[in-house]
């Protein structure tokens, strides 16, 4: 029954605020965000075929919807000690990749946050940018460690409502909120 209930409330925050949980409340995100502040001699921000890989998570929430139609059921598992250090390689090398690189685990394999990714295009929390006062300076993309060009593309799916743009921008160009922001939008 809690359960359920946290599923609801999950799947209606994601309704209206699309990838607003990744950036402000997902404890995954802030661990990799954290983690990403540890200096270490090499950080990947970019690397090439980056935005093919993207798409992995989108395979994996296919996953996740398709199995259940073939019978299969997560089941427990009993945890040998063995299992256990195996499990805390894995962790070890992952802590280190969150280190180099940006929130890989949002970015190329969280199968939630490929879902709230497609509500971002048309979740009522928007982000929209005010064509009036934006003077194409490109602050706001090279702040976003997403990789999304926010003055051109508000709601991409990869955008995680961070809010890190908003506070590059020197024109306070670029308004976040469900209803409409007082200026016209330049939404794509
Ligand atoms: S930082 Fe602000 S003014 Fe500059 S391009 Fe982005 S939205 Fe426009
Ligand atoms: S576009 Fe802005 S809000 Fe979205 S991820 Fe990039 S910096 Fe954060």
């Amino acid at each position: 029954m809690i359960n359920t209930i946290f599923l609801v409330m999950f799947l209606l925050f994601a309704l209206i605020f699309g990838k607003l949980f990744c950036g402000k409340v997902c404890p995954i995100g802030y661990l990799q965000e954290w983690l990403n502040k540890i200096p270490f001699p090499v950080k990947i921000s970019k690397f090439m075929g980056e935005k093919w890989f993207v798409y992995l998570k989108y395979v994996f929430l296919a996953v996740m919807f398709i199995l259940p139609f073939f019978g299969y059921e997560q089941s427990g598992h009993e945890h040998s000690s063995e299992f256990s250090v195996t499990q805390a390689i894995i962790w070890g090398i992952m802590f280190v990749v969150f280190i180099i690189v940006y929130r890989p685990f949002c970015k190329f394999l969280c199968p939630y946050g490929a879902l709230m990714g497609v509500i971002n295009l048309f979740s009522p929390y928007r982000y929209r940018i005010d064509g009036e006062k934006c003077i194409n300076c490109d602050k706001c993309a090279k702040v976003c460690k997403m990789n999304v060009n926010v003055h051109k593309t508000p709601n991409h799916p990869e955008c995680l409502r961070c809010g890190k743009c908003r506070k590059a921008c020197p024109k306070k160009a670029i308004c976040a909120g469900v209803k409409i922001c007082p200026f016209t939008q330049d939404e794509k």
